[in-house]
């Protein structure tokens, strides 16, 4: 049967690092990094006797990430013990959420080429999450840091609603975007912020049921889910077609060799033994302090896109671009707030620095400059000081070295020339020295203008005032 024959079903699990200052069961701090074991208490080393106390502020991030995601908030939640034995997991088992998640039944909207998609959310829970193993650093086995042991997570388990590696990646970018604007998480997936399991299976198109999933677990790059999602779907058909059988386990994806590989066979849930955590007390909300948080949700990215095209009359297009980063989208209206030309300022950072980035493998947060520089060489263009041919030389500046425009275009001599005595002689000098384009143009030929134009911005490196040029050419020309 040929691939096109199959259809792909895929299902994300989500963890989010929540950006508490403190962690969800003791008050040491969530920072990233820092030295082995220096964030850490008698709680998250899971000394004997110690207890934990729930912080409340994970609880309120987590329905903020409901709300957004349109789930519906349990008012009478509970955390669980899952069990399992790990050495980053010192008290062998995670404080987790089994029967009774904090929020249920939402969706996200992803824009398809078919148009508006549904990907509905089973359920998100808190969590804690588990240290980290630093392997072979002395050569004599692994050694265990704490310091991430008791960050809040939350998880976002999606229902087995996407059908491609595409639907997927525009899924996990609009979840990512979702909790950027509500500030729940930093999302940083180069440090894991932001991870996900990306489970896949395949089976004949119309057929009802699921096929058997595969798992890959804690993905952090766009890349290489869209690799590896494209990689399972292929290697899964293979083995079908090859009258083989799909079992259901975790595989490990290897950016080298581009290839999935079998960790293990899936655990069931039973076999985690979940019973509800002791040390705890339910969680019980009442409807005003949902109702609350509700009330105070900041802008979504969806609403944003809406003001942003009723407001500014920005593309679609462009309104996609800007508000897909609340980075992005907050350095906008900081831009704007100072050259208030929105159109400008949209078009700059779609066209070129959008390319700047794409270049360096950057993301909008890793911009070198600030909004108001950005403005700043937007006005320069708009007073004529330099033409925006230049203006792109110095944005490359200002990604290379970040200064402010005006010192950058005085520190390469690189202001433009308006002044009329000065154009008009550059203009006598490339008429004397292109006779033949001369006389091009005086029979018709309107490209010979763009010749002679474009050699009096040889002559000046760039600088001359373009219409300033072509205007004296043409009266020169008469
Ligand atoms: P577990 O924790 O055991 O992995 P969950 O129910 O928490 O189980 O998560 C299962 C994930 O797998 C969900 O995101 C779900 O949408 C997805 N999923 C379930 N069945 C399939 C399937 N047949 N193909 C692809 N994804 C699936
Ligand atoms: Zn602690
Ligand atoms: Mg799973």
């Amino acid at each position: 049967m040929p691939r096109e024959d199959y259809e792909t079903v895929i299902g994300l699990e989500v963890h989010a690092e929540l950006s508490t200052k403190t962690k969800i069961f003791c008050s040491c701090p969530t920072d990233f990094g820092g030295e082995p074991n220096t964030h850490c208490c008698p709680v998250c080393m899971a000394m004997p006797g110690a207890l934990p106390v729930l912080n409340e502020k994970v609880v309120e991030y987590a329905v903020k990430a409901g709300l957004a995601t349109n789930c519906t908030i349990s008012r009478d939640s509970k955390n669980d013990r899952k069990n399992y034995f790990y050495p980053d997991l010192p008290k062998s088992y995670q404080i987790s959420q089994y029967d009774k998640p904090l929020c249920e039944k939402g969706y996200v909207e992803i824009e398809t080429e078919e148009g508006k998609k549904k990907i509905g959310i089973t359920r998100i829970h808190i969590e804690e999450d588990a240290g980290k193993l630093n392997h072979d650093d002395y050569g004599r086995g692994s050694l265990v840091d704490l310091n991430r042991a008791g960050v809040p997570l939350i998880e976002i388990v999606s229902e087995p609603d996407m059908r491609s590696a595409q639907d997927a990646d525009k899924y996990l970018k609009k979840l990512k975007s979702i909790l950027e604007y509500i500030e729940v998480s930093d999302c940083k997936m180069q440090e894991g912020s932001l991870r996900a399991d990306v489970n896949v299976s395949i089976r004949k198109k119309g057929q009802k049921e699921f096929g058997t999933r595969t798992e890959m677990k804690n993905m952090n790059s766009f890349k290489s889910i869209t690799r590896a999602i494209e990689y399972e779907i292929g290697r899964q058909i293979e083995v079908v077609e090859n009258g083989g059988k799909i079992y259901q386990e975790t595989l490990r994806w290897d950016e080298v060799s581009g290839k999935t590989f079998p960790m293990r066979n899936k655990e069931d849930s039973q076999d985690y033994r979940y019973f509800p955590e002791p040390d705890l007390v339910p969680i019980r909300l009442s409807e005003e302090y949902i109702e609350n948080i509700r009330k105070n949700l900041p802008e979504l990215p969806e609403n944003r896109k809406q003001r942003y095209l009723e407001e500014y009359h920005l593309t679609e297009k462009g309104a996609n671009i800007l508000t897909a980063s609340k980075y992005l989208s907050d350095f906008f209206e900081e831009a704007i707030k100072i050259c208030n030309n929105p159109k400008a300022v949209c078009n700059w950072l779609m066209s070129d620095v959008a390319r700047i980035l794409n270049e360096k493998e950057m993301e909008p947060d890793e911009i070198p400059f600030k909004p108001e520089e950005l403005a700043e060489l937007i006005e320069l263009i708009e007073k004529g000081t330099i033409s925006s041919k230049i203006a792109k030389d110095v944005l490359d500046k200002m990604f290379e070295n970040p200064e402010k425009p005006s010192k950058i275009i005085k520190d390469n001599g690189w202001v433009q020339i308006s002044d009329e005595g000065a154009i008009k002689a550059i203009v006598q000098k490339i008429i004397d020295a292109n006779p033949q384009s001369v006389q091009d143009f005086k029979s018709g030929k309107e490209k010979a203008l763009g010749f002679l134009v474009g050699q009096a911005m040889k002559e000046t490196k760039g600088k001359a005032n373009p219409q300033m040029l072509n205007k004296m050419f043409k009266d020169a020309l008469k």
